[in-house]
């Protein structure tokens, strides 16, 4: 059998259901596909590789998955912080995107939050901002596997003037890139405070009739909760249970502030949670109830949010933190054990994303995203339990190399598919540029 590329060597950690750790193992890889994972001397006699990638002291894994993210805004890391997320988003973050986003900067951004992402670990991003098609640039040129959309808002936005604009844009992305390998579009009203009910609606429809995710921002704030509670009676998810617009394809970012008849309606109609756990801390917005969210078998993955918020797409970061955020909330050890983290981190955010068929575990005819990361530095020696390490010892920075749809796109800690000091130099120019 040939192989396009082989990982060796390592120890995989397959996260296909009750799979053990394989010390020594591999992964091959052949047209985009994973085709065989097990002993590395099984695979060796098993065929030859184009290509063959060492793994030893390390681990290989599924790439990570970021289920909510706004990629652009890593160019406002920094810009404005330590502010509520009402004052925060209205005087600085929305007149800040109205004077500097446009196609080429929201390209630019997104393809400086991608490299960010990829070394990482990240090999998939669900990413709701403007200008899609630049979105779709940076996630070609980049190699990264993204969800992208064109948010939908009732008032003017960086690209579209009217939501009868961005709903145009929406669809044309849904027909461009709807049976794409890399880019998976979807639909993005913003939130229930900033979009009318009819639209609510037409972008539930829009969904369904594409079978896209429908992602939405959802009970992220208590000023949130009590506006929609004043004009409506009911609670942000009431409001949109009773609109009929939740469904397996909801994709909803935060659900912080949710009672247990919320978190009923939410398990009652399939919709999947994206959790922002530094994000919500940061601004003050409070902690989801994901213990409660995954008891009632709520599919549930973990979101950076945007950089503006985070202020980092690393991904492990936000999964470590909300680890011990809930361990200490609870006063309860045992609760989201180290193994179940990783399985949030990679398959349990694929199918938060619908995508789970395709992504987030190592198994045959799976598409092959891939990550290696090397343990072997003081903070991750010794190795007893490579769970525990993920969950609490290794860092962004020990990803060694990055697969993504069987490209090889991080090696030895360098993204291959772009010049990052080039990158880095348009977005020092950028900075200077906003004074
Ligand atoms: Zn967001």
């Amino acid at each position: 059998m040939e192989f396009d590329l082989l990982l060796t060597g390592g120890t995989v950690l397959s996260l296909a259901k009750g799979a053990a750790p394989i010390a020594a193992g591999a992964v091959a890889v052949r047209d985009g596909a994973i085709v065989a994972v097990g002993p590395a001397a099984d695979l060796a006699a098993a065929g030859r590789a184009e290509r063959v990638l060492d793994a030893q002291g390390g681990l290989i894994l599924p790439g990570f998955v970021n289920t909510h993210a706004h990629m652009a805004m890593s160019l406002l890391r920094g810009f404005a912080d330590d502010l509520p997320l009402k004052v925060w988003l209205e005087k600085h973050i929305w007149p800040a995107e109205a004077r500097l986003m446009n196609a080429e900067t929201v390209r630019l951004g997104s393809l400086w939050a991608a490299v960010e992402s990829l070394k990482a670990g990240v090999t998939t991003v669900c990413d709701a901002y403007f200008f899609g098609e630049a979105v779709a640039k940076a996630a070609r040129a980049s190699g990264l596997r993204t969800v992208l959309t064109e948010g939908l808002l009732d008032f003017p936005t960086p690209a579209c003037p009217t939501p009868e604009v961005a709903f145009a844009k929406q669809t044309a992305l849904l027909e461009r890139y709807r049976d794409d390998r890399l880019i998976v579009p979807s639909v993005a009203p913003h939130a229930t405070y900033t979009v009318s009910p009819e639209w609510l609606i037409r972008e539930a429809a829009l969904a369904a009739e594409y079978n896209v995710p429908f992602q939405i921002h959802l009970a992220e704030t208590r000023s949130e909760l009590e506006e929609i509670r004043q004009r409506t009676g009911l609670s942000p998810v009431a409001y949109l249970a009773r609109l009929g617009v939740l469904s397996p394809q909801t994709l909803a970012a935060h659900c912080v502030h949710v009672d247990g008849a919320d978190l009923d309606l939410i398990a009652e109609n399939g919709v999947a949670v994206a959790t922002n756990p530094v994000s919500n801390l940061k601004l003050g917005s409070g902690v989801a109830p994901v213990l409660e969210m995954l008891a009632r078998g709520v599919r549930v993955g973990i979101g950076t949010d945007g950089a503006a918020s985070n202020n980092t797409t690393d991904l492990l970061r936000d999964a470590q933190l909300m680890a011990l955020l809930h361990k200490g909330l609870s006063y309860d050890p045992t609760v989201l054990p180290a193994r179940q983290l990783v399985e949030l981190l990679t398959v349990g955010g694929a199918g938060a994303l619908g995508l789970d068929d395709r992504i987030g575990t190592l198994e045959p005819g799976k598409r092959a995203d891939v990550i290696v990361m090397s343990l072997t530095e003081p903070h991750t020696l010794p190795l007893f339990d490579p769970f525990a390490h993920l969950a609490y010892a290794a860092r962004a920075a020990d990803v060694r190399h990055v697969v993504v749809e069987g490209r090889l796109v991080v090696e030895d800690r360098q993204v291959l598919t772009v010049d990052e000091a080039a990158l880095r130099a348009e977005v020092t120019a950028f900075a200077a540029r906003v004074g």
